[in-house]
């Protein structure tokens, strides 16, 4: 077995979560992250540090510290105004050969895994990527990270007990946003920072922002499915009525009836809205995970056997082709039924 560069004998007892920011701004998956680390470091007694890299970032540190960090370590520098994995990787290296932390986390983000799995190769350590919850046992110092595995068939738990960091990216949405504490106070700590362009192989030519949708955030998700063959205008009509937004499961996204941006599920988005539609949906695993944090779910299939009547709080065995037009203008005629 390969030991990583530093291990078990010499990990400090602390968490530490990679911020990631974009324009300055911390990325939401950041600060739930470091909500559930606080509350992993309450139960070991241990501390919480935030690593923060960017360019003219350190005003970010109060919020760090409101969402939960003990301490924030930055790193500032004009090569990391935007993300490379040469340079981020390079330098959270260094952090992380400093601190010596038990435990290092990320967003399971497309910058998150990149660094991630970079990171994993120089330290000689693991990874446990695309984590849907974690434990640490304040005993023994063990994190233990809950992964989907085959498919979604089964839940597999990952321990990383000789190499350290014990290392895991998570998904965006599966931990609650906290409470921000405006007044608490931590320590920050300025990196040093050596870097050269000619340390970076990638250069950014353009960067375009796309104007897509976060199905995290809206607090009434309208899912289609199979079921509703196509007609995602209808739900959409709902959605706008509701304040909410559209998502799908994966076979209407493949057969091109909508954006797969808006696919919820193992392999789309995990979202927590106070109300979830499911309509022509059957129910299979792989789109539930999606949804299963929902406050209330609605399930509308013409199958009273449906697996989706399992995880729903009200059923509906009706043809949503014609139960959600119907909603529809009972909601016309009283608007206030929306906010019901
Ligand atoms: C590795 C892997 C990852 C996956 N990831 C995802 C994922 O992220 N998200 C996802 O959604 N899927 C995912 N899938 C696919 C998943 O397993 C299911 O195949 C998919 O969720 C089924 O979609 P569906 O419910 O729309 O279709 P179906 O299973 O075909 O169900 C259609 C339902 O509509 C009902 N129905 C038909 N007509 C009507 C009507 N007029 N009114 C009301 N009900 C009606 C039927 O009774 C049926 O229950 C993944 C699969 C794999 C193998």
């Amino acid at each position: 077995m390969v030991a990583s560069l530093y291990g078990v004998d010499d990990e400090r007892k602390t968490i530490w979560v990679f911020l990631e920011q974009r324009d300055g701004e911390l990325e939401r998956v950041s600060l739930e992250i470091l909500f559930k680390g606080r509350q992993l470091a309450d139960e070991a007694g241990w501390s919480l540090i935030g690593l923060l890299l960017g360019h003219q970032v350190r005003d970010q540190a109060q919020r760090v510290f409101a969402y939960g960090a003990d301490e924030v370590w930055i790193a500032e520098h004009p090569l990391l105004e935007h993300f490379t994995v040469d340079a981020y990787s390079q330098v959270v290296e260094k952090a992380l050969m400093n601190g010596h932390p038990s435990v290092f986390l990320c967003g399971a983000t497309p910058n998150g895994r990149d660094l991630a799995g970079r990171l994993a190769v120089r330290l000689r350590t693991g990874l446990n990527a695309d984590c849907t919850d974690l434990r640490l046992d304040p005993q023994s110092g063990l994190l233990t990270s809950e992964v989907t595995g085959f498919g979604g068939g089964v839940i597999a738990l990952l321990e990383s007990p000789h190499h350290r960091p014990q290392m895991s990216t998570v998904r965006p949405g599966v931990f609650p946003l906290g409470e921000e504490d405006p007044d608490r106070e931590g320590h920050s700590h300025m990196m040093e920072v050596e870097l050269s362009e000619d340390m970076i192989s990638t250069k950014l030519i353009e960067r375009v922002i796309g104007e897509g949708v976060d199905l995290t955030q809206t607090p009434v998700l309208v899912c289609g499915g199979r079921g509703i063959d196509g007609k995602f205008d209808m739900l959409q009509n709902l959605a706008d009525m509701m304040a909410g937004e559209v998502g799908a499961t994966r076979p209407p996204v493949d057969e091109g009836h909508i954006e797969r941006e808006r696919q919820v599920g193992q392999t789309g988005v995990v979202c927590r809205p106070k109300v979830a539609f499911a309509c022509g949906i059957s129910g299979a695993f792989h789109f539930v995970v999606g949804i299963q944090d929902a406050d209330f779910v609605v399930a509308i299939n013409t199958d009273p056997n449906a697996p989706i009547f399992e995880y729903a709080d009200f059923c509906i065995v009706d043809d949503a082709l014609q139960f959600i037009p119907a909603l529809i203008e009972e909601i016309q005629k009283e608007p206030e039924l929306a906010n019901d």
